[in-house]
Formats: C-alpha cells, sequence, structure tokens
C-alpha cells in the first residue's frame, strides 16, 4: 500500500523553504496539504484586516499547489478533530507542519501530537518562522534574556540560519478526490466592501512577497538605516510584514538573499538584519512569557491608573485627535491595514501617555486593523511603548508628537497624504495647526474645529498628568 502524508499549513502558505513538505515528498508516495480554519474561540481570534489577508494567500497558494497537480485540502472546524477525521478518510500515517509559538497554538499543537501518536500516526515538526528556536537561546543564569542586545548577539553567536530550500518541482499527489471547502466557503472576506483601500495596497501570495522582498533588497536595503524612521519616503522600508506573518516569505529566505546580494557588513543590511531580530526577540518573549499578550510583564504595571474615555479612544481610532501625525498614522491603518513603524510609537505613545489609556485597547485595536496582526510583534511593540514590557522605553520618556512629527516628516508630506483636509497648511504649520494664525487657517481653506479638530487633550498638561500617574507605581516600575 503506498503511503501517505498531510502536511499541515497554517503560517507557512509557501513552497520554498518548506522543510515540512519537503520531508512529506521525501519520505510517502502521496502528499495531501490542508489547511484549516479554526473554530476554536481562543482569546485572540484572528482580526479582520488579517481574514481578508488569508483569503487572498490561501487563494493563491492553492493556484500554486494546482500548477503542481495538487489540490488544497480546505476544512473549517476543531483541527484535532478534523485531523481524526482525515487522517482516518485518507489512511495517512504520517502529519508534517511548521512549528507555531502562540500561546494557545502551542498547547494545540501539543495535544494534536499526543493524540495522533496515540493513534500510532507520525507527527513531525519542523522550524519555519523563526531564524533561532526561542528554547536555544538562554543568559548565563539559565534564563531567558529580557534584554535585547545580548539576546541579539547570543542568536548571532549560535550558528548560521540554514539555507532555505528549494520550492519543489513535482509532489506526488494523492490519488481520490477528497472532499475540500473553497476558499470563499471560510467566509473571510468582509460583507460590507471596506477593503478598497486593502486592494489598493496590496498582493498577498508568496510570489508577490518574493519579487517584493528581492526588489528591496536590491534597490533600497543600502540606505535602510537612513530612512528607516521616514514615513514620508515611499521605499524607506520593506512592507514585508504581512507577508512574513502569513509566511509566504520566511526569515530564512530573507537572510541568505541578502547575503547573497548585499555586502552585510554594509550598514543599511546590518541594520535590516537587526530588525528581523527584534522579530525572533517578540517571538522568544511570547515563548518564554506566554501570558503578555493580556498582561504586561512588569508586575507593577498592573497598578497604573489608566484612564477610561469613550470618546478619546473613538478620536483615537478614527484619526480625529486634533495632533496631524497621530490622525495620519491612524488612518493610514484603516485605509491599507498597515502603519509605518515610527508613526505606530507615535500613536502608541500618545495613547498610553497622552491619553493615559490601556495599552491593551490599542494593541487590541491593531490586532483587528492591522493586516500584518502578529500576536508576538504586536504584543511587543504595545508593551514597549507602554514601558512594561521588556527592554521598553520607560513610562516617563513621552513622545511630544509634534517634534516626533516635524523630524520624521519635515516637509509633512505623509501628513499631507493622509489628512489632505491641511494639505495646504504651510509647511510650518502642518504639524501644529492650532498655533497658525486665523489668517493662515483661512488661506489653507482650514475652519479648526469644523474641518480638522483642535487637539482633544493638550500634550504639556497631559504629559504632566502622565507623569503623576506613573508616580504611583514608579517605585517598582523602572
Ligand atoms: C505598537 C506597535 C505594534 C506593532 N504591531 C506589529 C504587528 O502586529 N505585526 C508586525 O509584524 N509588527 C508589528 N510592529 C512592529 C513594526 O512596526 C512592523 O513590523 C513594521 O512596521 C512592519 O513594516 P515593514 O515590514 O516595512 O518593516 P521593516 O522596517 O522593513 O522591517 C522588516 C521586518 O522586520 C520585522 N520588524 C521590524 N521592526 C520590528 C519591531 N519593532 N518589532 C518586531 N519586528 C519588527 C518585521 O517582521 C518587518 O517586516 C508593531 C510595532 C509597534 C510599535
Amino acid at each position: 500500500m503506498e503511503r501517505v502524508a498531510i502536511v499541515w499549513f497554517r503560517q507557512d502558505l509557501r513552497l520554498e523553504d518548506h522543510q515540512a513538505l519537503r520531508a512529506a515528498a521525501q519520505d510517502y508516495e502521496q502528499v495531501i496539504p490542508l489547511f484549516i480554519l479554526s473554530h476554536q474561540e481562543i482569546s485572540w481570534m484572528m482580526g479582520r484586516a488579517s481574514r481578508w489577508w488569508l483569503h487572498h494567500s490561501l487563494e493563491r497558494f492553492d493556484q500554486l499547489l494546482r500548477e503542481l497537480g495538487l489540490n488544497l485540502i480546505i476544512r473549517q472546524g476543531n483541527p484535532l478533530a478534523v485531523l481524526r477525521e482525515l487522517v482516518k478518510e485518507v489512511g495517512a500515517q504520517a502529519v508534517f507542519w511548521h512549528r507555531r509559538y502562540e500561546p494557545s497554538a502551542l498547547e494545540e499543537d501539543r495535544a494534536i501530537k499526543i493524540f495522533l501518536e496515540e493513534q500510532e500516526i507520525k507527527v513531525k515538526s519542523f522550524s519555519g518562522h523563526l531564524l533561532f528556536e526561542p528554547w536555544e537561546v538562554l543568559n548565563k543564569q539559565n534564563r531567558p534574556f529580557q534584554v535585547f542586545t545580548p539576546f541579539w548577539k547570543a542568536c548571532l553567536t549560535l550558528h548560521q540560519p540554514q539555507q532555505p530550500l528549494k520550492a519543489p518541482s513535482y509532489l506526488p499527489p494523492f490519488k481520490r478526490s477528497i472532499t475540500t471547502l473553497s476558499v470563499s466557503d471560510l467566509g473571510l472576506l468582509p460583507k460590507i466592501p471596506w477593503d478598497v483601500g486593502l486592494k489598493k495596497a496590496w498582493q498577498p501570495g508568496c510570489s508577490f512577497a518574493l519579487k517584493k522582498a528581492q526588489a528591496f533588497i536590491d534597490n533600497d536595503i543600502h540606505h535602510y538605516h537612513k530612512t528607516r524612521d521616514r514615513p514620508d519616503l515611499v521605499n524607506g522600508v520593506s512592507h514585508l510584514s504581512p507577508h512574513l506573518h502569513f509566511g509566504e516569505l520566511s526569515p530564512r529566505m530573507l537572510w541568505h538573499a541578502i547575503e547573497t546580494s548585499c555586502d552585510i557588513h554594509e550598514e543599511g543590511p546590518q541594520s535590516f538584519i537587526r530588525q528581523l531580530g527584534w522579530r525572533e526577540f517578540a517571538y522568544y518573549l511570547l515563548y518564554h512569557f506566554p501570558f503578555t499578550p493580556d498582561s504586561p510583564l512588569k508586575e507593577s504595571f498592573k497598578a497604573f491608573p489608566w484612564t477610561k474615555n469613550a470618546q478619546w479612544l473613538k478620536a483615537w481610532q478614527k484619526g480625529q485627535t486634533g495632533y496631524p501625525i497621530v490622525d495620519a498614522g491612524m488612518r493610514e491603518l484603516w485605509a491599507t491595514g498597515w502603519m509605518h513603524n515610527r508613526v505606530r510609537l507615535i500613536v502608541g505613545s500618545f495613547l498610553v501617555k497622552d491619553l493615559r489609556l490601556h495599552w491593551l485597547e490599542g494593541e487590541k485595536w491593531f490586532w483587528d486593523t492591522l493586516v500584518d496582526a502578529d500576536l508576538a510583534n504586536n504584543c511587543l511593540g504595545w508593551q514597549w511603548v507602554a514601558g512594561c514590557g521588556a527592554d521598553a522605553a520607560p513610562y516617563f520618556r513621552i513622545f511630544n508628537p509634534v517634534s516626533q512629527s516635524e523630524k520624521f516628516d519635515p516637509e509633512g508630506v505623509y501628513i499631507r497624504k493622509w489628512v489632505p483636509e491641511l494639505a495646504k497648511l504651510p509647511t510650518k504649520w502642518i504639524h501644529k495647526p492650532w498655533e497658525a494664525s486665523s489668517d493662515i487657517l483661512a488661506n489653507a481653506g482650514i475652519k479648526l474645529g469644523l474641518d480638522y479638530p483642535y487637539p482633544i487633550v493638550d500634550h504639556q498638561e497631559a504629559r504632566i498628568k502622565a507623569l503623576e500617574a506613573f508616580e504611583k507605581i514608579k517605585q517598582n516600575a523602572i
């Protein structure tokens, strides 16, 4: 009898650098690629922008597999139940997958492995989402690092990330037909068509990811160290985050493509690889501190006197705070499902320090609206901004949204793009329209309070209140 292996695809919707697929194709006569949309009510259910991405990514991936003569089998439900049924239906001897690291996913994978092995089904997991496994790196006390630089240094002395595998040119198909849902049956797309901006901004799928990565490496990586903080420059950063999140591209592929095409001692590539290091650090922290998506790493922050103000939260979400750089970022997020990292830092700081709203509110909004929403990176980002995470910005260091804007969007190009009602303001005032004279505002066609809001809080006053609030937990928070 011919032996059958199931390859369970999760956040690895690609053919290149796919160790699970390679192992299945090498050792088994028939391979079944499977995707399961989980029904499980876990705490962080996929957000709406991610569901949009997943729909398109799955469609492209299904197409790629068809070109190789394979059908992607799509099922919906509890993964353990789906696998139990499918293994029986096709008489599979093995199930292979790439590892996941989110706490609930880890738990689920462990339970499934135990169950299948009890049925004498071979289960093998592979590394495909990270450069270094989180359990590989510990400090001298055998404990997890909580500071980025020594963590990354330790990673870099471990081993060179493995060469990525080439995409297979042939995969042995399953010879009988199996029932499958179509990608559309999963109902991932929005019922109300709010996704026009996303369609304009993105092309999900591994072939696009590869092209985009190579173009960035060929043209833009060399000046990345100078451009990565500038939201006004179109190609200052790579825009690869959703492709990396869904595994359309692996960090190993990026690492080796950079090594092949660049002098890695140059500042640009060095600085880019360091950012991949922050991604590794995010997964590392999530693995070692699995409570952090919902709870601060620094205990003292549990007692922080956060405010509650639904109106402020709404103004922040809608990009109506009266601070142009904050509003530009929040509108970019709403329109495209993505926001520049520097602006994520600015809007994050504004939420948790100027408005003193809980960082979890920000984390939840990003989770729903980002196409790159990633439990590890989002959690690291928000805890960093709030000052309650590992190696985080101290709470008392409060970003001034005007000087940040003047520094990183000096001509106001980014603001003009996303807050068009301010487009005609002279550059001097674009970062702080409330300081412009009524003549200047009139010449630019703006009536403050009507066309564009007054600031919802005064930054200097808000700063004092934030520092007073911080005093209450300060002893243990630094
Ligand atoms: C509050 C906040 C929330 C965030 N939420 C997410 C999230 O949900 N998903 C997400 O992928 N990133 C998140 N980030 C990190 C970062 O903003 C994005 O990864 C980056 O903006 C993506 O754009 P890019 O691909 O052009 O990045 P590049 O600058 O081109 O960087 C290349 C890759 O390195 C990784 N990377 C870069 N910066 C960081 C960082 N600070 N932390 C971790 N990894 C990084 C990403 O995978 C990125 O794609 C968040 C940051 C903050 C401050």
